[in-house]
């Protein structure tokens, strides 16, 4: 899991921090101001110009074109003082950019001795490492700028919400301020690895402790078909058998007598009750009577897997919500298939409006290289995710686990 996300965004937040470096404005600190550059030797004749003389000549090309604005230039909205230095400093840049108009010119200039060279060189270093220290990202900028992590957050199945998240973290901590251009990869690095944290920030539960102390505990399983919730129902059984719990199963899927075949046969491998009637039956009433063995045998948990609704199949749904009025179900387990991403979250959001969801188990996280639902399915419901389906037997059940998921994405 997370292995394509992590290079992709890898890539673009490389590309972002780089960005940030090269067109955020400069911004002088007062007390630099007070540094002067070393004096430059009065022009010879000489040949072509070392890389050096190009360099030296630079700010004395810059303090002249900082006073006479070019003619053409667009008239700038008055700003304050600490942003027109900064403005400057900018046209600065553009300026050391045009190095075709003011070549010649330095062309006449002389190679320095060696050892001035090195000296003026270093001063020079010296004075520019100063003044570009701090560095101040605009808003705007930001946005231009977050638009390839964007599209790897993206490419990646991360939820809108979660990336206007993401983006207002980073922005709130880049924009409109002076930052150090030497922290601003940690800075990136640290306010994201805060966010993402965020993301999980859900109350969360231990569904073993809970099934230790409510008899029987009642937990109905739903999702839609194909996304792993019979496989899951079953990893589940093996979990609470091996904990010493005991449990019944209610094939509530009436809708698809292949799925009380699926359900028999898992049933039996595990050795635990099936409670099931016919091929369209009433669901609830399977439901019902699994509960009520459960009370007479005195089990501890009674799962019930419910049909694989589609959230557009309106019958459907109303039968899915006879099932949780009569179960009354103390836990409404909702089974999304992590590599379906986005589906995965609108399904829980869905779900979640229609019975209302008490936590996530994400299947089929072995083979989702992306872990865009991972990471947001639990921001956009506010339900917690109990495990993480990791394979096709009984044991490929993970708890899930903040500090593994931000280890997996390297923060
Ligand atoms: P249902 O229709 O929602 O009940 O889905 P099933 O439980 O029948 O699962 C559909 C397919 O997904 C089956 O082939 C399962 O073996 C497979 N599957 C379920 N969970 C996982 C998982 O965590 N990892 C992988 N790789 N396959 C899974």
């Amino acid at each position: 899991m997370f292995n394509f996300l992590k290079k992709t965004v890898d890539k673009a937040l490389g590309k972002f921090k780089r960005d940030i470096e090269e067109k955020a404005e400069l911004v002088e600190e007062q007390a630099e101001e007070t540094e002067k550059p070393p004096k430059a030797d009065p022009p010879k004749k000489t040949e072509a110009p070392s890389e050096a003389t190009k360099e030296q000549a630079e700010p004395e090309k810059k303090e002249t074109v900082r006073k006479e604005p070019q003619a053409g230039e667009k008239a700038k909205p008055p700003v304050s003082a600490p942003q027109q230095k900064s403005t400057e400093k900018e046209e600065h840049q553009e300026k050391k950019t045009e190095e075709p108009a003011a070549t010649p010119v330095r062309k006449e200039t002389v190679s320095p001795a060696p050892e001035r060279e090195t000296k003026q060189k270093k001063g020079l270093f010296g004075l520019l490492r100063e003044k570009v220290t701090k560095i101040q990202l605009s808003e705007d900028k930001f946005n231009d700028l977050f638009w390839d992590l964007e599209v790897a957050l993206l490419e990646n199945n991360v939820a809108l919400e979660v990336i206007e998240k993401i983006k207002y973290d980073l922005k709130e901590e880049l924009t409109n301020k002076p930052l150090s251009r030497k922290n601003i990869q940690d800075i990136i690095a640290q306010t994201l690895k805060q966010s993402i944290q965020e993301l999980f920030a859900v109350a969360t539960f231990d569904l073993v402790e809970l099934a230790k102390e409510k008899k029987p505990l009642v937990i109905a399983v739903i999702g839609v078909n194909g996304s792993g919730k019979t496989t899951t129902l079953a990893k589940l059984v093996h979990l609470f058998e091996k904990n010493n719990l005991h449990c019944v199963v209610a094939a509530s899927d009436t809708f698809r007598a292949a799925a009380i075949q699926q359900l028999e046969a898992h049933t039996q491998k595990l050795g635990v009750k099936l409670i099931k009637n016919d091929y369209k039956s009433d669901p609830a009433a399977v439901a019902f009577d699994a509960i009520e063995h459960a009370k007479a045998k005195k089990l501890d948990v009674v799962l019930i897997d419910t049909a694989g609704r589609l959230h557009s199949n309106n019958n459907l749904m109303e039968e899915l919500k006879k099932v949780i009025r009569v179960g009354k179900p103390d836990l409404k387990l909702f089974v999304g298939e992590s590599i379906t991403g986005n589906d995965c979250v609108e399904q829980a959001k869905v779900f979640d409006e229609l019975v209302g969801i008490d936590a996530i188990i994400l299947s089929k996280a072995d083979v989702d290289e992306k872990g865009g639902a991972a990471l947001s399915v639990s921001y956009v419901t506010k339900k917690p995710i109990l495990y993480l389906g990791t394979g096709q037997t009984y044991d490929d059940l993970e708890a899930f686990d903040k500090k593994t998921i931000m280890e997996r994405l390297g923060l």
